[in-house]
């Protein structure tokens, strides 16, 4: 017997907020139309986040676990997930709290009128900054013109995908996955639901500035091909100017022959200009040429420790009495 919901969540240095995750996740899996599974990913965690999670494991028989031999990353890691899950629908989320396990029941709801992907879409986000805020907007904005799917704005991770959605995800064979490229792309019928961000429960936040320009450069290098074509728009612009340099200078020849035309200052700006649009232009390429040697290499996307409750599941309600972890009331 399987369940018919999965929760996917990775968890990274999360120690902090666990126990209140689990908490307010039981709640709703409790109040749910059938059995679930909690899959918690330690995506190479170095506090106490694991031993938390052993700890859920002994008292909820839903809890189950995959532990990554160290840091992959949050998109492998939620991946990792995808490929354990067993539910008829899977909801992926992050583990701060920032994305209400709450609004799980209307992403459900929204499933069983037939959708296959329900989207949270953020309307608001509560007290992250402004820098946060403003580049994450323009990014959603800016993939939206450059993508080849139609990759919808202001949504992350947190959503609820059919089964069969989870199946073609799963046997995507890609390396550097941008999950809400990948799961837009596999076209099925999608709507969202609105939400508002919540700040942060506990902890600090995981994704680094380098690590979101990373997801930001994999989204676009994943699913648009115009960045290696502005070489070739620039290309063709300065040869456009080159030319009407040419013309410029025969003209001046002609009808000015005793000015002189130009000074050193413009001889090395163009060629500062030349060169770094040719280092510009070699960077995009090495974006591309990188993805492919990744791609080639064929190395396994994660490696694991240990992976815990996917053996069985019984649908019997065992929930043992916590007596180690004073925070959780069973009893809601
Ligand atoms: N995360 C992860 N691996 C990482 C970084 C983050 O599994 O290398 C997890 C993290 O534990 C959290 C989720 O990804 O559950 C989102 O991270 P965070 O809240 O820091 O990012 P943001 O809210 O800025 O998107
Ligand atoms: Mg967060």
């Amino acid at each position: 017997m399987t369940p018919k919901y999965s929760v996917v969540v990775p968890i990274y240095n999360e120690a902090a907020g666990l126990t209140e995750l689990y908490r307010r996740v039981r709640c709703i899996i409790d109040q749910m139309d059938g059995s679930a599974e909690i899959i918690f990913v330690n995506d190479g965690s170095e506090d106490e986040s694991l031993s938390l999670i052993k700890e859920l494991r002994q008292i909820d028989f839903r809890v189950c676990y995959i532990d990554f031999s160290r840091n992959f990353g949050h998109q492998v890691a939620v991946t990792a997930g995808l490929n354990f899950a067993r539910g008829e629908a899977v909801i992926t989320m992050d583990a701060d709290l920032q994305d209400p396990p709450e609004l799980i029941l209307e992403l459900t709801h929204k499933w069983q009128q037939g959708y296959d992907i329900v989207y949270a879409k953020r309307i608001r986000r509560a007290k992250e900054g402004f820098f946060k805020r403003g580049t994450a907007y323009l990014f959603y904005r800016f993939l939206k013109r450059m993508a080849d799917v139609e990759i919808p704005t202001d949504v992350g991770d947190f959503c609820l995908m059919d089964e069969k959605v989870v199946k073609v995800l799963n046997s995507m064979p890609e390396r550097n996955r941008y999950l809400r490229g990948l799961r837009a792309w596999t076209g099925f019928r999608q709507t969202s639901v609105p939400f508002k961000r919540d700040p942060r429960f506990a902890g600090t936040v995981k994704y680094t500035f380098q690590k979101s320009l990373k997801l930001a450069i994999d989204g676009l290098a994943s699913f648009s091909r115009i960045p290696l074509r502005v070489a070739t728009y620039i290309g063709l612009l300065s040869a456009l100017v080159s030319l009407l340099m040419v013309i410029l200078v025969i003209y001046w020849r002609l009808f000015h022959p005793n000015s002189s035309l130009t000074g050193y200052t413009i001889i090395i700006a163009v060629l500062f200009f030349l060169g770094a649009v040719q280092l510009f232009s070699i960077g995009i390429l090495g974006e591309y040429i990188g993805r492919i040697y990744e791609e080639v290499k064929k190395r396994p996307l994660y490696t694991l420790n240990e992976i815990v409750g996917f053996e069985s599941y019984t649908d019997k309600n065992f929930v043992k009495k916590p007596n180690h972890i004073h925070e959780i009331e069973i009893n809601k």
